[in-house]
């Protein structure tokens, strides 16, 4: 059945989802699933709206982050993310916390010119003209200005085969700013077309932010990072080799960073950030110097296990769905930031004690002893376990040969069988 997708933004709410009902010959229950998570605000948010996805939302815990206690809202749906951030924080609490280093917040924002014959000397002519330049990219944004923001800089660099970018750097206050930065870019371009006598290629702003680098740190005594039968000095020289792995080797640093980003993405989900505009950046960052590399590195001197990552962090307390997202407004408010910067910090931080978490569990017990049993508990949800059956499933599920869905399957019929007999 070919239903008509003609005009499906035209179309009411209630039309749509009768024309996706019937394409995909959706049962009401499934059809009702459009109801249940619909909010009618949404509509403003994205096109063509049928309806909201939930995700989990928690929180992690023990967080001191430059001496200030905070709790962490994330949001993800995958098992363990919170329990391992809030156990590196619990350990880096008892060291002291985190520090954070924030020294500038810009973002950078690119107009590409095409076919010069000579780069070089568009780019003096640019150059020799950017307090004009600049004040134009202001007049495109006035209310940046008037908060203390604004453009602050351009500078040039020829690509090669005839292109040249012209990047601009703004000052984007308490928002991530891609929008703002994209109106002013315009702007500028025009004018650079004008200079120049040519028609810019492209304006965008850049997600490699390398304006916007956070840096968190923490310094553990080794006596604290103990793991059952593995010394403190020993899990700290672990994670050090570990660390050591994650630089040279992209398969093993691909693994470390996806870590790192299991919080970061989690935390900025919470806060209605664009965590792909995060992601992009991030990956950006670890490959800087021609090689993708871990994105925090930790040592040890038998004392102490420094750890340390730095990463673009381009996020915002306003602007974009923000302020008409309650949840991300709530979760500022449960986080305790009132600046983007603060934000930046403490989703640093999330990063360190989300790596520190996840390689300490790597180089001792390894990782599946604390993910398998909130994977069990996933797994015995998606076989049909009722709440009340749980425990017992997952009982019996921790000793089967084989941890998977036709097993555990078997099991929830087992129980149910034996249950039926012993109420007979
Ligand atoms: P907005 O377009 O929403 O602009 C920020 C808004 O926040 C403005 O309306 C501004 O008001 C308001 N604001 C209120 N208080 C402040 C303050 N203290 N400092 C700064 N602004 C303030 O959002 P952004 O420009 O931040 O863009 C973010 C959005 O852009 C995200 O949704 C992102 O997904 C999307 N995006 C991302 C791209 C990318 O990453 N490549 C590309 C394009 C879009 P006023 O108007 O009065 O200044």
């Amino acid at each position: 059945m070919t239903a008509d997708f003609r005009h499906f933004y035209q179309k009411t709410w209630a039309e749509r989802t009768a024309i996706v009902a019937e394409q995909a010959q959706l049962t009401p229950a499934e059809r009702a699933l459009f109801k249940k998570y619909y909010l009618p605000e949404h509509h403003q948010i994205i096109e063509n709206y049928l309806t909201d996805y939930p995700l989990p939302m928690g929180l992690a815990v023990n967080f001191v982050v430059d001496g200030q206690a905070k709790v962490v809202p994330m949001v993800t749906e995958e098992p363990s993310v919170i329990a391992a951030a809030s156990n590196g924080a619990k350990i880096v609490k008892r060291a002291g916390g985190f520090k954070t280093t924030l020294n500038q917040r810009e973002m950078i924002g690119q107009i590409v010119l095409e076919q010069l014959t000579a780069p070089a000397e568009t780019a003096a002519v640019i150059e020799a003209h950017q307090a004009e330049l600049l004040r134009v990219a202001d007049a495109a944004h006035p209310s940046l200005k008037k908060r203390g923001g604004g453009a602050r800089r351009i500078r040039t660099r020829v690509l090669g085969q005839g292109y040249l970018s012209v990047d601009l750097f703004v000052d984007v206050q308490a928002a991530m700013g891609a929008n703002m930065l994209n109106t002013m870019l315009e702007a500028v371009a025009k004018s650079i077309g004008v200079l120049t006598k040519t028609d810019p290629l492209m304006s965008i702003l850049s997600n490699f932010a390398t304006a916007s680098l956070v840096k968190a740190e923490c310094a553990i005594p080794v006596a604290l990072l103990q793991a059952g039968r593995y010394s403190g000095k020993l899990v700290a020289a672990k994670i050090a080799a570990a660390s050591t792995v994650a630089q040279i080797d992209p398969y093993r640093a691909t693994t470390h960073n996806k870590g790192i980003m299991n919080g970061i993405d989690a935390v900025a989900i919470a806060t209605g950030n664009d965590w792909r505009a995060l992601e992009s950046g991030a990956h950006a960052y670890a490959a800087k110097d021609g090689h993708y590399r871990g994105m925090s590195s930790w040592t040890s001197d038998g004392q102490t296990l420094r750890g340390t990552l730095s990463i673009p962090l381009p996020v915002g307390i306003v602007g974009g769905s923000i302020k008409i997202n309650e949840l991300a407004q709530l979760n500022q408010r449960l986080l305790q930031v009132d600046q983007a910067g603060d934000l930046a910090r403490i989703i640093a931080a999330v990063g360190l004690a989300q790596n520190l978490a996840a390689l300490r569990a790597l180089v001792t017990t390894g990782i599946q002893q604390g993910h398998m049993h909130l994977q069990l508990k996933s797994l015995a949800l998606a076989a049909g376990a009722t709440p009340a059956e749980l425990p017992a499933v997952l009982q019996q599920l921790e000793l089967a040969p084989q941890q998977d869905l036709a097993t555990t399957q078997r099991l929830i019929t087992a129980l149910r069988q034996t249950k039926e007999e012993t109420n007979d």
